[in-house]
């Protein structure tokens, strides 16, 4: 069977966590803790980057710096993961969904405004696939409204528009370090970019069961207290160790990535230009970093179909996600403002194919063969 994910492992992360072991603590932000985070405000030019235990973590710590209150309303896709929504819904808000492109799935920025209430707080766009949604547009109308824009770049790490780093664009953004996700902390994992310096001490705080200990340890007050409200947003050690041996490699992995997403799609174009299937589309604004490899069928039952016939010979492929505006929690948190013209659509035509570090050619030629004799 060729799975349809493999948890990125070099074999250096063993060494790094061996030393982690060798340390006096496992807490958190540690040596390797600090290590990462100062690797990821090098790397992407972002103010401050801190370790989570997972992208949902983060996104909820975005939702408590931008203020969200019950009544809020944040404006964001309903083609995404529940985390997305999740974040705002546990501060109270109100979510509006808005319809998606059909070329990058992500949020039509031209459907942003129309959705925007004296209420409306935060836009959150998700790079799917890695791909940028449409940031100079998005920022213009948060700058003109005074809204927060916070990331979701999950999948994100290591694409770039016009030459930025996702998750350093908006306010602040959330990586995901999920063993799903490009690299991992060794199962889960995330970071918080704080790209606004007003924001960087209250992230902290709020990190840190809303205490001021990092302040405390760095010698800047004589004693913590309890000064915010916050939980424990920080991941131990040696998830931060299996992270930083990844990190060092991030050029060695996303070359490896991207080789196989050109693989496929230079093997499957023909079968577009026949009308057959849609393969991704990429704006020339974007760099990516070969997250996913998705095509789309002509219907829902041709999709079932086919992810059937590529079980019988041996390939394990899957789709997402289920709108979340007809979900049971995104009928209760929600509402979907303007018409569905390509979530629900599009949703329903998604196939992923296998797609990790390590992926062979030979897979890759097995996988778009059977994808082409399923078509004959
Ligand atoms: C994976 C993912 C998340 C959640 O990441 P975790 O690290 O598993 O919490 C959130 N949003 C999107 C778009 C994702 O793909």
């Amino acid at each position: 069977m060729i799975p349809f994910n493999r948890r990125p492992y070099l074999g250096t992360e063993d060494t790094y966590i061996q030393e982690a072991l060798q340390g006096q603590s496992l807490a958190g932000d540690g040596p390797y803790t600090k290590d990462c985070q100062q690797w990821l405000e090098e790397e992407f030019h972002c103010n401050r980057a801190f370790l989570t235990p997972s992208c949902t973590h983060a996104l909820e710590m975005t939702a408590i710096l931008a203020g969200i209150e019950p009544g809020d309303e944040v404006i964001m896709p309903s083609y995404t993961f529940v985390s997305t929504a999740n974040a705002f819904v546990l501060r109270g808000a109100d979510i509006v969904f808005v319809d998606i492109r059909p070329d990058t799935l992500n949020i039509n920025e031209k459907l942003i405004e129309d959705a925007i209430t004296p209420k409306t707080k935060a836009i959150v766009p998700v790079h799917y696939a890695g791909v940028a949604c449409e940031m100079d547009t998005i920022m213009e109308i948060a700058e003109k409204h005074k809204l927060f824009v916070i990331e979701d770049a999950a999948q994100g790490v290591k694409s770039t528009y016009h030459g930025k780093a996702l998750g350093t664009i908006g306010h602040l953004g959330a990586y995901s370090f999920h063993e799903t996700k490009n690299y991992t902390s060794g199962g889960e994992g995330g970071a918080l970019l704080v790209n606004t310096n007003d924001l960087e001490t209250r992230a902290e705080i709020i990190r840190e069961k809303g205490t001021n200990r990092s302040q405390f340890f760095r010698g800047q007050i004589d004693k913590y207290t309890w000064v915010d409200v916050g939980s424990s947003y920080l991941p131990g050690e040696l998830n931060a160790a299996y992270l930083y041996a990844q990190l060092k490699e991030a050029d060695h992995i996303n070359e490896d990535r991207l080789t196989s997403w050109k693989r496929y799609y230079e093997l499957l174009e023909p079968l577009c230009e026949e009308g057959k299937i849609s393969l991704p589309v990429v704006p020339e604004s974007c760099s990516h970093n070969a997250h996913m490899f998705y095509i789309k069928t002509n219907s829902l039952e041709e999709r079932t179909e086919l992810i059937q016939w590529l079980k019988q010979k041996g390939i394990q492929s899957t789709f997402h996600y289920v709108p979340l505006h007809t979900s049971t929690a995104g009928e209760q948190f929600g509402r979907f403002h303007g018409v569905d013209k390509y979530t629900t659509e599009n949703s329903d035509r998604l196939v992923r194919l296998p797609m990790y570090y390590g992926l062979t050619l030979k897979d890759i030629k097995y996988i778009t063969t059977t994808i082409r004799s399923f078509y004959e």
